[in-house]
């Protein structure tokens, strides 16, 4: 290395900025985290962890109810129902998945996902996870991409209405992930860590037969007339309906389309670095949205959220690795009033997955 350079993997700057500092380990109210995984996806953490031990650390975290978005389907599902009984009524509420690997071979596949929704509401599932692989990785029997808002999936969204559990539905990704990986990409780190995040290229939105994945703009664009068309399905657009890089895109989806909500799992990053814009959305749409942490139960990353939203703090980090996974900037607290903790803390999940007082 030339003198005088130093490698972006090795900067760590120390802050110098001395301003008051509010621990929050555990919230004002109590919480219903909407949006976490119990499973064996996403490094399965807490796949083989007890219940005495699940409680323990909610507990600690002041988290009443945990929704597991890794139910999946038939036996898994009942066996993910089991795993958490013990943790008692109501303490984790499992949510049923899809199998969009099974769609390539399926050409009823609309109809083949709302038999097995109605299997999983049976065996107790309380609501419904779509991930990004729709739009982005599952394939018809002709090898095509199916769209976010593929008729053929109609089936699928009316058995969500007539059973009354909630869609939560993850489009898309970060937009800088379908961006280049050049030296302007605000991700960078993170992508070159997982290559597989990385929509790219992208395919022009007029043609969707060329190679390349959907844009983020035309899937978000698809995510919008899914929604429209199923007014009487309730969505929860997962990462803060999926765009929380722009609120103003999603409190237009939510002016017009009162069956969508949002959770902020995983989106502290984006929130906390435009906290005057966030606090403002906090307070219009305190009804609509979900508190979520994503990626297991963790006291360190819950204490994060509720000084976010609790205090108005400055300049903190919004996760616990030495490098921010999100990009290299901090967040700053919104200090919400009772009325809206309340609301985005508890009783927003609470009447959403029809759970305890409403
Ligand atoms: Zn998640």
């Amino acid at each position: 290395m030339t003198d005088g350079e130093l490698r972006l993997s090795e900067f760590r700057p120390r802050t110098s900025l001395r301003v008051p500092v509010h621990l929050v380990e555990t919230p004002k109210y109590p919480v219903v985290d909407a949006h976490n995984h119990l499973g064996a996806a996403f490094g399965g953490e807490w796949a083989d962890r007890s219940a005495a031990e699940l409680v323990a650390t909610l507990d600690a975290s002041g988290v009443e109810a945990i929704i597991d978005l890794d139910g999946g389907q038939g036996e898994n599902l009942s066996a993910e129902i089991d795993r958490w009984a013990a943790a008692g009524p109501d303490r984790v509420i499992v949510v049923a998945g899809l199998d969009p690997d099974a769609w390539a071979s399926d050409p009823a596949f609309g109809e083949t996902e709302a038999a097995q929704l109605r299997d999983s509401v049976a065996r107790g599932a309380r609501g419904l996870k779509v991930w990004k692989t729709l739009g982005l990785r599952a394939r018809d029997p002709d090898g095509r991409l199916v769209a976010v808002d593929d008729p053929r999936l109609d089936p699928l969204w009316r058995a969500a209405a007539d059973l009354g559990i909630p869609v939560v539905i993850h489009i898309a990704d970060p937009v800088a992930f379908f961006d280049p990986l050049d030296a302007t990409n605000e991700r960078w780190e993170e992508l070159r860590g997982h290559p597989d995040w990385h929509f790219w290229p992208t395919r022009p939105d007029d043609d969707p037969d060329a190679p390349g994945v959907p844009s983020f703009d035309a899937l978000l664009a698809a995510f919008e007339r899914l929604v429209g068309a199923h007014p009487r399905t309730t969505f929860i657009g997962a990462h803060v309906g999926c765009a929380a890089e722009d609120l103003a895109l999603v409190s237009r989806l939510l002016d017009e389309h009162p069956n969508l909500n949002v959770d902020i799992a995983a989106r502290l990053g984006e929130l906390g670095r435009q906290p005057y814009t966030a606090r403002t959305f906090f307070l219009r749409y305190a009804d609509r949205i979900l508190f979520g942490a994503d990626m297991g139960p963790d006291p360190a990353i819950y204490a994060i959220h509720y000084r976010f939203l609790e205090t108005f703090d400055e300049s903190f980090d919004y996760g616990t690795d030495p490098v921010p996974e999100q990009g290299r900037w901090q967040i700053h607290g919104i200090g919400l009033p009772d009325d809206v903790l309340r609301k985005v803390y508890r009783d927003n999940a609470q009447r959403l997955f029809a759970m305890g007082p409403v």
